[in-house]
């Protein structure tokens, strides 16, 4: 058994009920989800003129490794009506992103999966939902704690909590 972080998040339709299916299916599919943040709006980090998401982080116990993992989390964005436009290189709307932030504490660096997700220290969208349920975790790579990341970055992307998720 495995503990992962992941972050959803999705700018496009019911976006609170994509959020509701998405933990649904990774309960049903990936391993059960043992804990979830408050459920964030925040803006969008990357893109111009797109619409606010939501975002929500959860702590998964999975048996899975971390590349079956990705597959099984890839085809719930699918499944959930994301489409990927492979004309379109940069960050895009959506109505589903899944991210694996960490796989317990192991560093993976493959053409598919980069572990720990290598711009989460950049990003408010990521910490800030994260030091809900994670604060004293430490990054394997910056050796820090989720608190102390969130304490040191300089974004300045609004995040709010609209309210509590129960699981
Ligand atoms: P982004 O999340 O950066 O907007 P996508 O969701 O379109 O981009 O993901 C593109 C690819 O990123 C996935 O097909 C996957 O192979 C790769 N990837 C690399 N590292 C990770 C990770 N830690 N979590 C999820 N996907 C990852
Ligand atoms: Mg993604």
């Amino acid at each position: 058994m495995e503990t992962a972080f992941l972050l959803l998040g999705g700018n496009v339709g019911d976006r609170e009920k994509c959020i509701n299916d998405a933990i649904t299916l990774i309960n049903r599919e990936a391993g059960t989800v043992t804990q979830a943040s408050a459920l964030y709006e925040t803006e969008p980090w990357g893109m111009q003129k797109a619409d606010k998401f939501l975002n929500i982080a959860i702590e998964l116990s999975t048996k899975l490794s971390a590349l079956e993992l990705l597959d099984v989390l890839l085809n719930i964005e699918k499944q959930l009506g994301r489409e990927r436009n492979p004309l379109i290189k940069e960050y895009e709307s959506r109505p589903i992103d899944i991210d694996i932030l960490f796989y317990g504490t192991e560093i993976i660096q493959t053409p598919r999966l980069t572990i720990p997700h290598p711009q989460l220290q950049a990003r408010k969208f990521v910490l800030v939902p994260l030091c809900d349920i994670a604060p004293e975790f430490i990054h394997p790579i910056l050796q820090k704690s989720i608190m102390t990341l969130l304490n040191e970055c300089q974004d300045k992307l609004e995040t709010v909590a609209l309210k509590p998720y129960t699981l």
